[in-house]
């Protein structure tokens, strides 16, 4: 520690995006960005040297490959992963990649970085010009084998996730959920990126693998170096780099405080959820891979709000079958029996786009072609996922419910396959349950508006708070630059969210929540006052709402519905729950 108190302390502000403290060495990723190489002019003498550098960052490269081939060997990866590899190593030896190259060094006289580039150029338009799909796609195959030789060239380390050998705080410009699925608690402290939002993939994942983690930290790559020791506050937000050793001691009593209250916590694991006036709310669990459910039952969920199925797509070229669905599903719905399990279909998103999606680039992803839009464009993937989710319905367990409906025609088109997956199954002889209950994610603000005419057609809605706030208040959810507008407290999302849920109840179906407002106990008792019927969280968040909720009657929780809805800004809204919350809660933090 002695060693870090010498060099600058350095205090920064993020997005706090997964509560909990890490202390720990910092340990920074690479995650494959590279600067547009610069232009350098050689003189005759330096030719030779340069195509010296080329081919050693060529063998590198090489190597590197070798050695990813072994570990995935050694891991038993598929062989469709270790195929991909093979295709790359067949790149890099590719003659007319290395005599191109070779051949605009010697004959420009420019640095390799810029022959490279200049090769990889023409390569691109060759592709753009073909028609053939198969060939197309291996355009971005090249495309990522000469970035990491241009790694390689500026001396830069690829490093991945899973290469970190010691318990350390991961820094990075950014994480991909295929990054993050790599994460191995114990071995990543916590995690610190440049960029992100509050309620990105990528903080959902932290939060549900339980990493403390800042996001939207806009430079932290370029203020933290390997082994500098770091602080990450996931509560608050705070990342204090080179901390002295008696700050470090105030963050390691934090540190012991906010394990000591989880622990504590656990008290409430096997309590009912029901409020001082026995008012009962279902607590839910939100999942995206099926290793989550231990910690799901650990903290006591009675039933999963939200199974986000696309992770089930990502780090894979191709599509998953319909056994393999079926596989998952099953599992989840035996898992969990005899609690609802909510199996929402495939969401693709802009922040989680599986590459197996061949998906022209768009101007406006969060508007694009994305959710229940993709699948029915889809059809034949869509319906292979709807015959796995009818056939592991046969638990009597599971609901199936379709993201981003903007409209009645979507929905009913989307019913219409599930009607056409059922027949099918009928004609086949395969079991399913007929009375499967179908719902819709309301986070499209033009589905919230319609609501009404919605519940009338569907089983049960689920309030999908993180895309409802980027729609309504227009807000990108991943932009660190526009994260102080997501705001829940926006009289503009409380109106929403109130007549969605009315609207639900006046059909007499029930209304959840499953976006990251229903884990924070502030919001938590806006949504149990407005009377809705769940909630969906993760995991480490449900003692947490669970303890709020049987600390207050639902009448107090209504009256300040009636409050708050008085109020114009968020600002006044914010400052009447926290008084509010002092009040329950006392002298105790309600974090
Ligand atoms: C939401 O939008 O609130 C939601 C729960 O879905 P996702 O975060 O997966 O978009
Ligand atoms: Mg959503």
């Amino acid at each position: 520690m002695t060693e870090g108190s010498k060099k600058q302390v350095i205090l920064m502000r993020g997005i706090g995006v997964s509560s909990g403290i890490a202390i720990g060495k910092a340990y920074l990723i690479d995650t494959g960005t590279v600067e547009p190489p610069s232009y350098c002019h050689l003189d005759d003498s330096s030719v030779d040297q340069e195509i010296v550098r080329f081919k050693n960052a060529l063998k590198e490269s090489i190597e590197q490959l070798k050695r990813i081939k072994k570990k995935m060997e050694k891991d038993g990866k598929g062989k469709e992963h270790i195929r991909i590899i093979d295709a790359h190593l067949m790149i890099l030896r590719d003659q007319m990649l290395i005599n191109d190259t070779v051949k605009v060094i010697k004959e420009e006289k420019v640095n390799a970085e810029w022959a490279l580039r200049t090769v990889l150029r023409d390569l691109m338009e060759f592709f753009e010009r073909i028609d053939d799909e198969y060939l197309k796609q291996r355009s971005s195959d090249i495309e990522h084998i000469v970035n990491r030789v241009l790694i390689n060239l500026t001396g830069k380390k690829h490093e991945t996730i899973s290469d970190i050998k010691e318990p350390s705080v991961v820094v990075a410009h950014d994480l991909a959920p295929t990054d993050t699925a790599q994460m191995v608690k114990g071995m990543v402290l916590g995690f610190l990126t440049d960029v992100g939002g509050r309620t990105s993939h990528t903080a959902i994942m932290a939060k549900s693998l339980e990493i403390p983690a800042v996001v939207g930290l806009e430079n932290v790559t370029r203020r933290v170096k390997t082994g500098d020791t770091v602080i990450v506050d996931g509560t608050t937000g705070t990342v204090i780099i080179n901390p002295s050793p008696s700050v470090i001691n105030v963050y390691e009593k934090r540190k012991e405080r906010y394990e000591n209250y989880g622990r504590a916590l656990h008290f409430y694991k096997d309590l009912p959820s029901e409020t001082t006036d026995k008012r009962r709310l279902r607590l839910m669990g939100n999942i995206e891979m099926i290793n989550e459910i231990t910690s799901l039952l650990d903290h006591g969920a009675e039933g999963i709000g939200l199974y986000r199925t696309e992770f089930l797509y990502l780090n894979r070229k191709d599509f998953p079958t319909e056994e393999e669905h079926f596989r998952a599903y099953k599992q989840v719905a035996d898992r969990m029996f005899p609690h609802p399990v909510i199996i929402r279909t495939l969401d693709i998103g802009v922040d989680k786009l599986p590459v197996s999606m061949e998906i022209p680039k768009e101007t406006n992803p969060a508007l694009g072609l994305r959710a229940i839009r993709f699948c029915l464009k889809r059809p034949d993937l869509f319906k292979t996922q709807l015959r796995a989710m009818l056939r592991a319905s046969v638990s009597g367990n599971m609901k199936i419910m379709f993201p981003m409906i903007s409209g009645i025609e979507e929905l009913r088109d989307a019913k219409a396959i599930l009607e056409e997956a059922k027949d099918d199954l009928k004609r086949e002889g395969i079991p399913f349950d007929p009375d499967v209950e179908v719902g819709v994610m309301i986070e499209v603000p033009s589905a919230a508006i319609i609501a009404d005419l919605i519940v009338r057609e569907v089983d049960f809605i689920s309030i999908g708070t993180n895309d409802l706030l980027q729609y309504s208040l227009a807000i990108d959810r991943v932009n660190e630059h526009v994260a102080y507008l997501y705001e829940p407290f926006h009289p503009a999302v409380l109106r929403i969210i109130k007549s969605v849920v009315d609207a639900a109840h006046g059909a007499g179906i029930s209304a959840g929540v499953c976006g990251e407002m229903a884990g924070e106990p502030e919001y938590a008792i806006i949504l149990l006052g407005f009377g809705i019927d769940q909630l969906s969280m993760n995991a480490l968040s449900i003692l947490r709402v669970k303890r709020l909720i049987r600390s207050v009657s639902f009448a107090d929780a209504r009256k300040m519905c009636d409050t708050i809805l008085g109020f114009s800004t968020a600002k006044e809204v914010e400052g009447y729950i926290a008084s509010r919350m002092a009040n329950i809660y006392e002298e105790e933090l309600w974090i």
